[in-house]
């Protein structure tokens, strides 16, 4: 299934377009799509029985993230090898995780405004939780996942770099730091959700290019690993790590600028795209 959240109502995208999920269902869901997290399974089984030749068209610019309400936005920092090498780190033996406010999550095609001089891009692999965890075992992981999505993890480098230890979150949160989207993607879409192409291009560019099967911690691993602390809740992210490539490890560096297009895309989920303004 593919579910998207179109001008803030929850739709199915089928293959004829979109299907307003409220009056498809004649209001047995809701509009909201961050109410539908709650009711997941429910929602996931009615949607199978929905006549998929009724879509209608629909504009890219009047999608918002698929989940726009997250109670808990976490991120997990050098999760790809490579990735951690560049910075000058070893791999990490245990998940690395910080938040991303989730008053920064955002719909996929959106301008940015730069607060700093050193914005910096991460594509990464957002998970979406359907289904309250805790203490998760790994071989049930894929059990909670509601689906996937792509996430742009917009870092302003001198503020997570402003003091030691470092400070990630605020970093990572300014408005408009979580774009997120173009729609969720549930785990049966993929032939195998833990192994996509992922990659980053800046102005027509490829800087960034990896597969999610290259992550020290797994999808499985970091619920299991993030679930024995917090109550993951229907809805709540995890940005998964980005890999190498990043413009703060390019050389010289190589920050965001007015003018700069970056899009972000993950094979069949599809593609985020910034501008970028002072
Ligand atoms: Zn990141």
């Amino acid at each position: 299934m593919r579910f998207a959240n179109i001008a803030g109502r929850a739709s199915l995208i089928t293959a004829s377009g979109a299907v307003d999920v409220a009056r498809a269902s004649e209001l047995r869901f809701p509009a909201q799509p961050e109410l539908l997290y709650e009711m997941w399974s429910d929602f996931r089984e009615w949607a199978q029985t929905v006549d998929s030749s009724n879509g209608e068209a629909y504009q890219a610019k009047d999608l918002g993230a698929p989940s726009p309400r997250p109670s808990q936005v976490f991120a997990l920092a050098l999760n790809y090898a490579p990735h951690a090498a560049e910075g000058g780190f070893s791999p990490p033996t245990e998940p690395l995780v910080f938040t991303k406010f989730p008053s920064c999550i955002t719909g996929p095609e959106t301008e940015v405004t730069i607060p700093g001089l050193t914005l910096d891009w991460e594509i990464e692999l957002v998970v979406v939780i359907g289904k309250f965890a805790r203490n998760v075992k790994a071989a049930d992981a894929w059990h909670y996942v509601a689906g996937l999505t792509a996430g742009q993890d917009l870092s302003e480098r001198s503020v997570q770099y402003s003091g030691t230890p470092p400070q990630f979150s605020l970093a990572k949160s300014f408005r408009g730091f979580g774009p997120t989207g173009p729609m969720l993607c549930t785990p049966d879409e993929f032939v195998s959700p833990d192994d996509l192409a992922l990659s980053s291009q800046l102005n027509g560019v490829t800087v960034q290019s990896s597969r999610t099967s290259a992550m020290i911690f797994s999808i499985p691993t970091q619920i299991e690993k993030i679930s024995a602390i917090c109550d993951l809740r229907p809805g709540d992210l995890i940005f998964t790590g980005t890999p190498e490539g990043v413009g703060h490890r390019h050389d010289p560096p190589r920050y965001l600028q007015v003018g700069d297009v970056l899009t972000s895309s993950i094979e069949t989920i599809g593609e985020l795209r910034q501008t970028f303004r002072r």
